[in-house]
Formats: C-alpha cells, sequence, structure tokens
C-alpha cells in the first residue's frame, strides 16, 4: 500500500455535485489518505469564487459600506453545502463567530481562510475523514516568513495521529496564533507541505483541466496534454509563461522528492500530468512543451575589436545594475553583444539607459529593437539528438518567420528563439506541429 495525498482546488469543491466527485475519488483508492481543500470556487461563469467574496466582505468593512447582505451570501453558499450533502457541522455557529470577529476587527487575512475552513470541515465530515486544522501546523514566523521545517514537523506529527484527514489549504498562523494566509492559489502548497510532511509517494492535485498542455490551447488548437514531466522542464516552461503550479506549490514536493500528478476531477479516469523528479526523458518524447513570452526589447551594441576588450560585458552589467534592470539573455557575437530585456523593466528608463550606454562604453552604435518575444522549446528528449534545431529552424522559416535571436544552453534543455511579437503565435504554431502533430 502507498499513500497518497490529494489537493482539490476551488472548481472541485465548488457545489454538491463536485464534492460528491471528491468522495468517489478517494473512494476509488483507499491510499488518497490525506486531503487538502480549497474554499468553494465558481460554479458557472458569472458565479464568484468565495475567496474573492471573503476579500470583498473585509474591504465593505473598511469602507464602512454595509455588509450584512454579502455576508448573508457567503452564509448560504456553505448552509446550501450542508443541506444539500445532509451533514451537520455547525454552519450557522460558525457564522456567529465570523461576524463577531468581523465587527472587532478580524484581519483579511483570517477572514480569506474561512472559505478554507469551512470547506474542509464539510468535505471532511461528507467523506467521512478527520477534519485536522492547519492552523498550528502550518507556520510563519513573527515577521510572516514560511517556516518548512517546523511545519514539516508539526505537520508530519499531527497527520500521524490520523489514518484519513481533510484539511484547509491556503494558511497557516503567526506564532501568536493569528492566522495568515499565503498568497492566491496557496492551497497549492499546503497540498505540498502535506505531501511532503505525510511522506506521501505522490502528491495528486485535482483541478478541472486533465494537466498542462505542451502549448497555450488559445494559439494550438487541440493542444496535447504533457503526460510526463520533470521538475527542471517545468521550471522552463513556467519560467517562459506556461501556466502552471506556482514555484512554492512545487519546491516542498521537489525537495522530498515526490512526483506531482495534475488531475482533472471531472474526467477522474485521465492519467493526467506527472511531474517526476527524475530528470530522465520519456521515450520517444523529443520535446515537452513550447512556451513563450512576449514584451522584449534587445538592445543590440556593436564596438570593433570588442572581444579584445576586458571588461566590456562587465560595464555593460553594472550599467545595468545603477538602474536595477535584469536581463533575459546576452547573445553575443564578436563584436557585438546583444541584450534581452523585458519591456517591464524598462519603461522609462531606456532613454537614460541608452544616454549612459552612449557615452560609458564607446560604443560603434547601439540599436534597438523592439516588440520582440521569446519562445522557448523545452525538453528533456532533446539533448544529444541531431537534427532537432535543424528542424526548429526549419519549421520556422517554412512559416515565414524571422528569427532574430538564438539560444541554446548546452544542457540542451531548451532552445530559446526571438522573434518579432507579430509572429509569436505563428512560431510556436510552426515549431508545435514541427515535433508534436
Ligand atoms: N482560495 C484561495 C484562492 O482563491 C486559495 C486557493 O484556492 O488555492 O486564492
Amino acid at each position: 500500500m502507498g499513500l497518497i495525498a490529494c489537493k482539490f482546488g476551488g472548481s472541485s469543491a465548488a457545489d454538491g455535485l463536485q464534492i460528491r466527485k471528491i468522495r468517489d475519488i478517494a473512494a476509488a483508492n483507499p491510499d488518497r489518505r490525506y486531503i487538502v481543500v480549497s474554499a468553494p470556487g465558481k460554479r458557472y461563469d458569472a458565479d464568484n469564487k468565495i475567496t474573492d467574496l471573503l476579500y470583498l466582505l473585509k474591504a465593505q468593512t473598511e469602507h464602512n459600506a454595509p455588509y450584512g447582505q454579502l455576508l448573508q451570501v457567503i452564509k448560504e453558499r456553505f448552509l446550501g453545502l450542508e443541506a444539500d450533502l445532509g451533514i451537520h457541522v455547525g454552519i450557522a455557529d460558525e457564522f456567529i463567530t465570523i461576524e463577531e470577529n468581523l465587527k472587532n476587527g478580524a484581519t483579511a487575512d483570517y477572514l480569506a481562510s474561512r472559505g478554507e475552513y469551512l470547506s474542509a470541515k464539510i468535505i471532511a465530515a461528507f467523506i467521512g475523514y478527520d477534519f485536522v486544522d492547519a492552523a498550528g501546523l502550518v507556520l510563519f514566523s513573527a515577521k510572516g516568513k514560511f517556516l518548512y521545517e517546523e511545519t514539516n514537523d508539526a505537520l508530519g506529527a499531527e497527520l500521524a495521529k490520523h489514518e484519513r484527514a481533510v484539511l484547509p489549504g491556503f494558511y497557516g498562523t503567526l506564532p501568536d496564533g493569528s492566522i495568515k494566509t499565503f498568497t492566491r492559489g496557496g492551497s497549492d502548497i499546503t497540498g505540498a507541505l502535506a505531501s511532503r510532511a505525510a511522506k506521501a509517494d505522490v502528491y495528486e492535485n485535482w483541478t478541472d483541466v486533465s494537466g498542462f498542455l505542451m502549448a497555450d490551447p488559445r494559439i494550438v488548437e487541440n493542444a496535447k496534454a504533457i503526460s510526463y514531466i520533470s521538475y527542471k522542464e517545468l521550471r522552463e516552461l513556467s519560467y517562459m509563461g506556461a501556466s502552471v503550479l506556482h514555484e512554492n506549490a512545487i519546491y516542498p514536493a521537489r525537495l522530498a522528492g515526490i512526483p506531482i500528478n495534475i488531475r482533472n476531477t471531472n474526467i477522474p479516469d485521465d492519467p493526467g500530468t506527472i511531474i517526476s523528479a527524475d530528470d530522465k526523458p520519456q521515450e520517444g518524447q523529443i520535446i515537452t512543451g513550447v512556451a513563450g513570452n512576449k514584451d522584449f526589447t534587445v538592445i543590440g551594441i556593436y564596438k570593433n575589436m570588442m572581444s579584445n576588450e576586458i571588461g566590456f560585458i562587465k560595464r555593460i552589467l553594472s550599467i545595468l545594475e545603477d538602474y536595477d534592470i535584469p536581463i533575459e539573455h546576452i547573445p553575443s557575437g564578436i563584436d557585438t553583444v546583444s541584450l534581452v530585456i523585458a519591456d517591464k523593466y524598462l519603461d522609462e528608463k531606456l532613454g537614460d539607459l541608452i544616454e549612459d550606454f552612449e557615452k560609458k562604453l564607446g560604443a560603434d552604435s547601439i540599436e534597438l529593437y523592439e516588440n520582440m518575444s521569446l519562445i522557448a522549446t523545452v525538453g528533456l528528449g532533446m539533448a544529444s539528438v541531431p537534427g532537432v534545431a535543424a528542424k526548429l529552424f526549419g519549421s520556422l522559416t517554412e512559416a515565414g518567420v524571422n528569427i532574430r535571436m538564438i539560444d541554446q544552453g548546452s544542457s540542451e534543455l531548451n532552445i530559446i528563439v526571438g522573434v518579432e511579437t507579430k509572429d509569436f503565435d505563428t512560431a510556436i504554431r510552426a515549431i508545435y506541429s514541427a515535433f508534436v502533430a
């Protein structure tokens, strides 16, 4: 027998129908012993997430606006769940406490956390698991710094006392016992923490999609799901804009070498995506995904005999440091160096920066290329396979995309190309179909 820790997101806890799916999924495999849940999410497009309503509640009281109606809406969502699922966890009493605390100036963190707290109480009662509160187990320092090891010890010791338990995600406590939340979407982090603390064999993260896709479905129609991805590849893809799990959510699981399986609550038989701690490429899989980011500027600097000038790049870097501007890539030639910088860091600094470069570098020319995008083709399977780059560049040429920059790390984990932003979608589609379709 193994041990599985699960996390169910807001869409999986949105209503009675969804919570019944959680029950069925838990029942389908007795290894699923620890379950972290989010607050109820949207039931339909125009619906509200409970967490958003709870933050709104705080905002209304801060502005001295009447909050009664909003509190009632939130309360009714939970009362409705209690009635629908035929359980009694004291929701009405819980709301008396919540209202009292609200009147006494409860913090936004406390209010927001009540979504997860009540969701976990309801789901635990419905599926017959113990309820284990995250308060006192998920721990922050007095300054609000998250405490990994202390949490791991406290959580591990408590979980060991429960054969099966449901825990609220998203929050923990400060040393004085007051509630502190993670950033939005933080239940993923709690799920990873519980996996590590329980020494789970797998961390199943249940959501409303069947895993990560190889490309953005808004660009590539019917993009295939990634069945298997290493933590390293995932980091490359998420850095390049693919929407995947939050870095902090991955960290505890990665630290403990626990694979994460992204699954779809609505199609529980889909195997989903496995994020694995081991860096072996899957048989026959050359690329794992394609992702990109828009809005870069390339500053091309040319200086005759640059390659002989000691400290030239260092001077460039120290000027950028003075402006507090990070660089994405620095492809270089013998007498040229290009700086690829995200527009958001340049903003109104660009004019002054170029002026400084002109004054301090003695360059022969400084050119600006705006509206550039970077596209990363990621895959451990590319390493030592001849012809991958040729295929990639060939596909772009065929699609009429001009490649403005190329960067490939020697680890051969990814190939990054710079293209004009107008060609962004075309380039992603071309690369995807060259390798996948
Ligand atoms: N309910 C919280 C949010 O909406 C946390 C989570 O669902 O992960 O951000």
